[in-house]
């Protein structure tokens, strides 16, 4: 799995398949809960630590036409769950289509991001979200409008569903000023996080409602830059965990652990994770 996912970390899974059509997916699933073999549908994988044993079962990927599909409806884009966000957002600046900007430095999949609840600080794809087309966990296919959602900060209340593809509002504005909003959201993202060094993003949510940063905790218990194995606290974000070459899945979790006791004895505090951390330990 180091080879599917941002952090470039992760022993096998037992099985990768690509998925490109929503029969094929329902049959496997089915297949999947009748012999009570496990399944995980991974996107990007930019917000994943797999293990180093790997993972058990089946890892599931939507890709090719229909997963990832872009098309204009009256109220604003139709998505397949495959499409990436780094697309959709040039896609929007080349066609001049505002409300998604905020997209652009968050790496990933339409699925990937509706699950996650992706966003910023100031905005979360909820916002954004009109409707949902989800493979229920007994093979159904259903429509969720927006309501029927219980988003919240960086979830979605899906988790026990495959999202198939989302309609996200976004209106029409001028290509100039969509990108002038883009180069915006990119240049900020730039100044405060390392985006070059393979990581999963934020490792732990923020405090309540997502309003007090844990990064900040981090750096005041002195714990940026502190290294487990090839696992470093980033130097540039202390919520980012930066993988500077082969470390072990096992070197980020004892990172984790450290960062939560000092942070918990310094501050009262207990840090929830927002990186899902799936597999085997290694044997
Ligand atoms: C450098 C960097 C910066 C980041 N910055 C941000 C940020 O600013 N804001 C932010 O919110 N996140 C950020 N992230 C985290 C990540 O980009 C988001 O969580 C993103 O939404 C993950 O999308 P993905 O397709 O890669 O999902 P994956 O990592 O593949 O999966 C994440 C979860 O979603 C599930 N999933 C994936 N696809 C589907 C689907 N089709 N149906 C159902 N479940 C699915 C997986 O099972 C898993 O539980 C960052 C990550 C990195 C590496």
């Amino acid at each position: 799995m180091s080879a599917h996912t941002s952090f470039q970390i992760g022993g096998p899974a037992d099985a990768w398949v690509r998925i490109q059509d929503v029969d094929e997916l329902a049959e496997l699933v089915f297949l999947c809960n009748e012999s009570k073999t496990p399944y995980l549908v991974v996107g990007g994988g930019n917000n994943l630590l797999v293990r180093d044993g790997g993972i058990e079962g089946l890892v599931l990927h939507l890709e090719g036409s229909l997963f990832g599909g872009m098309e204009r409806v009256p109220e604003g884009l139709r998505l397949g769950a495959g499409v990436r966000l780094e697309r959709l957002v040039g896609e929007c600046m080349r066609m001049g289509w505002t409300g998604l900007e905020f997209l652009v430095a968050i790496p990933g999949t339409v699925g990937g991001a509706v699950r996650m609840n992706a966003g910023t600080r100031d905005i979360s794809v909820s916002e954004r979200v009109l409707e949902v087309t989800v493979l229920d966990p007994n093979g159904a296919v259903r429509v969720l409008k927006r309501d029927a959602i219980p988003f919240g900060y960086r979830r979605s209340g899906l988790e026990d569903a495959v999202v198939l593809e989302a309609v996200f509002s976004a209106a029409a504005s001028s290509p100039a000023s969509v990108r002038a909003a883009v180069i915006g959201y990119w240049e900020k993202k730039h100044r405060t996080q390392d985006l070059v060094t393979p990581s999963a993003g934020s490792i732990f949510k923020n405090g309540p409602g997502g309003l007090v940063p844990s990064a900040r905790l981090i750096e005041q218990s002195g714990l940026k830059g502190l290294a487990i194995g090839q696992a470093r606290v980033s130097p540039i974000h202390a919520n980012f965990i930066v993988n500077e070459g082969g470390a072990r899945a096992q070197d980020v979790e004892e990172l984790i652990a450290a960062i939560r006791d000092k942070v918990r004895r310094d501050h009262d505090v207990e840090l929830e994770l927002e990186v899902m951390v799936v597999g085997r330990f290694a044997a």
